[in-house]
Formats: C-alpha cells, structure tokens, sequence
C-alpha cells in the first residue's frame, strides 16, 4: 500500500519527504499588453503637453517617469520600444511645440537631454531587471539548499529513515493530537538482537548493510499513512503507531518480528541463533484527554515500551512484549 506522503495537518510520513514546493512565480496584474496601451496614452498625454510648452526637458523628465513607471517594464522587451516610441514623440514634439521653426540652442539640447534620458533610463531599467532575476535565482537555489539542510538535520545518515531529533518532535506531536482527539496511540521499541556479537564476528560495514537491510524490513511492515518510522539510536528503532489500540500495535509488531527473521540474514555467532532477529517492545496509551501533561506523556510512553522490550530481551529474546497506559 502506498504511504500518503501528506496529511492534511500537514505532518509527513518519515519515509516519503515532502515534495520541494513549486517556485512561485510573480506576475504582472496588468498583463504587458494593457500596460503598453496605458504608457501609450500617457505619452501622447505628454506629447499634447509638448505642444503648449516651449521646453523639451520637463517633457523628457516625463517620458522617463512613464517608463519607471510601466509595471511590465521588468518583465519584457517593452522597455526598449517604450524607449523608442518615447524618443519619437520627443523628435515629434519639437515639430508641434511653440519652438518650432526656432532653431535656437536651448530647445534642441533640452530635446538631446531628454532622448538621452529616455535611453539611460530604458538601459537602468534592464540592467535593474537583470540584477533582480539574478537574485530571485539565488533566493530560489537557497531555499532549496535550506529544505534539503533541513531533510538532512531529520534524516539518518545510514537508513535514510528518520533520525532520533525527527522522532522526539513527532512524539510529542502525536501525543499531543492523541490527547486532542482522545484516542490511543501506541510506540514500538524495536532492538536488534545480539547485534554487538554480529559486529565483532562479522565486522562494522557488514552492521551497517544488517542495519539497513532491518530498517527497510520493518518500514514495509507500516500500512497506514500516519505510522512513523525512526532510528532510535544505535541498533534501535521505534515505530509511532497513531490510533492503534494495544493488540493492532501488537499485531504490527509481530509482523516486523516475523519479517526481520524471514530475512534469514545469517547470524555470524551461533550462539546468538542462526539468524538476525528483533525484538520488540510495545507501549501503549489507551485514551489520554484533557490537557494532560504532553512531556510527562511522552515520557511514561517511552519508559513502558522500553520496560516492554527488556521483558521481551529477558523472556528470550526474537519477541513481542506490551504494556498498556492509561492516561487522562
Ligand atoms: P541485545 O540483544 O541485548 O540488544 O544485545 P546487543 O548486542 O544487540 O546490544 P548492545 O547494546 O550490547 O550492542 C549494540 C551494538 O550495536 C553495539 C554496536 O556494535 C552496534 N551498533 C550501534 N550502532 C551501530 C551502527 O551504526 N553500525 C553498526 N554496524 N553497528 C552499530
Ligand atoms: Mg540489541
Ligand atoms: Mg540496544
């Protein structure tokens, strides 16, 4: 069965990361079409401005201020024909303008000015759109550096399941929704048995594929989408069951038990037993509401299904053992 990697509040089952979020991408209210048609407008606004006034200058401070302006600027060659269309009206100007006809020095340099303006402007715009993409890559490339550091800090290094920080943080968070919605919720302690004697005789990289070999076995063993799978430390692993009551935990357990020793991965000291084998303890809380004490929980939670576990080590070993809270 395939896990779902999203619950809809949002917490992620331990073996499926969460999916890197789409880059959101920035638009325009006013597409560029509508803002070419506005700048249009408010040059020939200009240009009829043009008409009444001797000076080109305030013109051109105007032509430049459109083109500031145009909210699509950023965003396409319009920049560069706004420019252009821009530094037409200005020749057109001095045609219609009171000066026409006077061939005098200030008004065809205020004119120069202006298109010069235009043209610096337009360049300042692009080169600003140039520098602000640049940086949107590398906000883009940061978050996604951030989200796999963050994938990293969670995650085992050896088994690619969840590491203990992962763990302690999904506790508290499913006692604390256990305690919400007053139903059980049950822990699986799960410890590899003999497994120093395995190193000793078979040598750490052979404990290291062992421990993966184990880690995947007992993951296939979760069906639901809210089970959570983490490495305790060392060669300890714990399971959070979310609603499972004392015998559905049991029963999760047992399968692991019984999947780990169908693995016949053979035990290299035979005293251990012929082959490598779990055992596991199960710890559940029955019903906890209220506002109960989520850390306290949390707590008496662990204790019982590692008292659970040692009484499996103690009744032999490649078993189940369970204890039953009952909080509230
Ligand atoms: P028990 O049946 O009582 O659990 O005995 P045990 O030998 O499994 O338990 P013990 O706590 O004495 O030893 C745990 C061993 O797990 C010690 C260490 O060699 C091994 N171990 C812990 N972490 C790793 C690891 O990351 N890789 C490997 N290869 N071995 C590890
Ligand atoms: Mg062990
Ligand atoms: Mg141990």
């Amino acid at each position: 069965m395939e896990a779902n990697p999203h619950r809809d509040d949002g917490v992620t089952t331990p073996w499926s990361w969460p999916a890197d979020p789409a880059p959101e991408r920035t638009r325009s209210v006013v597409g560029p079409a509508t803002d070419a048609a506005l700048c249009l407008v408010l040059a020939l606004a200009i240009l009829a401005l043009d008409a009444v006034t001797p000076l080109g200058i305030a013109d051109g401070i105007l032509y430049v201020a459109v083109l500031l302006l145009c909210p699509s600027g950023r965003h396409s060659r319009l920049i560069w024909l706004l420019a252009a269309g821009c530094s037409l009206l200005v020749a057109v100007g001095f045609w219609i303008s009171p000066t026409v006809g006077v061939w005098s020095f200030i008004p065809v340099t205020n004119r120069i000015l202006s298109v010069g303006m235009i043209w610096t402007t337009a360049l300042l715009v692009h080169l600003l759109r140039d520098a602000r993409r640049r940086i949107e890559r590398q906000q883009d490339s940061l978050q996604k550096t951030n989200t796999i550091l963050e994938r990293l800090a969670r995650m085992d290094g050896l088994t690619g399941i969840c590491n203990r920080r992962c763990f302690d943080s999904q506790l508290l968070l499913e006692i604390r929704r256990c305690v919400r919605e007053t139903r059980p919720l049950s822990l699986l302690m799960i410890d590899i048995d003999h497994f120093k004697d395995f190193n000793d005789q078979a040598g750490h990289p052979v404990g290291d594929r062992c421990l993966v070999q184990v880690a995947c076995t007992i993951r296939a063993c979760l069906h639901r989408p809210g089970d959570f799978l983490a490495r305790y430390g060392g060669e300890e692993f714990a399971a959070i069951l979310s609603a499972a009551d004392a015998d559905g935990a049991a029963r999760v357990a047992e399968e692991m038990r019984a999947a780990v020793a169908a693995l016949r991965i053979p035990h290299p000291k035979p005293s251990a037993g012929p082959w490598v084998t779990v055992s596991v303890g199960v710890g559940t809380i029955r019903s906890a509401a209220g506002d109960s004490d989520i850390a306290a929980l949390a707590q008496a939670l662990l204790r019982a299904a590692d008292a659970a576990l040692y009484q499996a080590k103690n009744g032999g070993r490649n078993r189940v053992s369970g204890a039953e809270l009952s909080a509230g």
